[in-house]
């Protein structure tokens, strides 16, 4: 059966970035792939057309999908707007909506990029980590949260930090699926030693694991995780942990590699229907100039085929033809260096196209 892709490129260079990996999808469809796409606005796009940062016809359009396919929200235009509309509310609401609580992050240094990070070569090259964070829950939605004024006249600000056993079970689940199609080792990071919640997450995790023992596990506070993803960032297979720390640890992995424009991420639900996206954002300060750099959104499409379409052979198609054009030393702006070859977000992505 013909599958479904919502295409969403959003704000900023979302528009030109997306419009590259649909290049891509049209290159696998005249190749077979069986997907049909429609496109609609979402964010501050969707806001200057509608008055919402998610339009009903789009919530309706990425509902009825297989994947989500989303460029990025944001802009300086709308950040004066009032919260409830701002353009971040477009993605929190697709988010919510499809109930898409598995984020996954990988971290993955290309050895032709080895440069591009911080960290010396022989500590990041060949780098492959996934991050698993728990997105709909914990302490970003935990209830109560607020600011009150107390008795003296001091504001207390305060937010709560909540866990079911059943949300950290769905989420380890994913952790151990994801491991076992790569090096079968999960790493769990908690504040078990501060932190009942995450106690009882590691309690889980344990218990979980006696099903999964062809997974090898361990635990990890999350000071430490931080302290050895700079240390030592080749000891992680897979880690997996609650909203605040995925999001912190993540921005850190990714910022191993050096070139926020290189990588994807995925969203998933139960039904494995998932949004896939770059992990950076609209990048106003470059947008319509055609220089963006287009891969993190055609590697996103390489995981969409991966974990929502079933069609791991032509992801992996796409990630050898990205690995290509590393070779062949085209770069954009963004990961330029001496003796390569500088191209445009759209020659980039012909580029992508022909190597395919
Ligand atoms: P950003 O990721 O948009 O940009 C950070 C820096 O990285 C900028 O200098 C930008 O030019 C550069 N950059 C980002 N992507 C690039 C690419 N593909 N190629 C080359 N360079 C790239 O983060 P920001 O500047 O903090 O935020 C800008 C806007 O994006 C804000 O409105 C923010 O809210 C929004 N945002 C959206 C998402 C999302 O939609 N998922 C995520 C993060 C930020």
């Amino acid at each position: 059966m013909t599958k479904k892709i919502a295409v969403l490129p959003g704000d900023g260079i979302g528009q030109e970035i997306v419009a590259e990996a649909v290049k891509v999808i049209k290159k696998l469809q005249a190749d077979g792939l069986d997907v049909e796409m429609n496109e609609a606005p979402v964010g501050g796009t969707a806001y200057d057309i509608s008055g919402s940062p998610l339009p009903d016809e789009t919530l309706k359009l990425a509902k009825e999908a297989d994947a989500v396919l989303l460029g990025a929200v944001g802009g300086y235009k709308w950040e004066s707007l009032d919260i409830s509309v701002r353009p971040e509310k477009g993605l929190l609401g697709l988010r919510k909506e499809l109930g898409l609580f598995a984020n996954l992050r990988p971290a993955i240094l290309y050895p032709q990029l080895a440069d591009a990070s911080t960290l010396k070569p022989e500590i990041v090259s060949g780098l492959d980590i996934m991050i698993v964070r728990e997105l709909t829950g914990g302490i970003y939605f935990g209830q109560p949260r607020g600011v009150k004024t107390l008795d003296n006249g001091e504001r207390e600000g305060y937010n709560t930090l909540v866990y079911r056993e059943s949300e950290v079970k769905r989420i380890t689940e994913v952790a151990f699926d994801i491991a076992r199609k790569r090096g079968k080792k999960v790493c769990s990071v908690d504040k078990a030693n501060v932190l009942e919640v995450t106690e009882m997450w590691r309690d889980v995790v344990n218990e979980m694991h006696k099903d999964n023992s062809d997974i090898e596990l361990s635990h990890m506070y999350v000071d430490n995780a931080a302290m050895q993803l700079v240390k030592e960032p080749k000891q992680f297979d897979v880690m997996v942990t609650t909203n605040m720390f995925g999001d912190i640890l993540s921005d850190c992995a990714a910022m191993l590699t050096g070139s926020i424009g290189m990588l994807p991420s995925a969203s998933l639900n139960e039904k494995g229907q998932g949004m896939y996206e770059p992990i950076h954002g609209s990048a106003p300060d470059i947008a319509g100039q055609n220089i963006a750099n287009p891969l993190a959104t055609i590697l996103s499409v390489a995981m969409m085929l991966r974990y929502s379409l079933d069609e791991a052979a032509m992801a992996d198609r796409i990630e050898k033809a990205v690995d290509k054009v590393l070779d062949d030393g085209l770069r954009t702006a963004d990961i330029y260096s001496d003796g390569m070859k500088k191209v445009s977000t759209s020659e980039m992505g012909d580029a992508v196209v022909t190597a395919l």
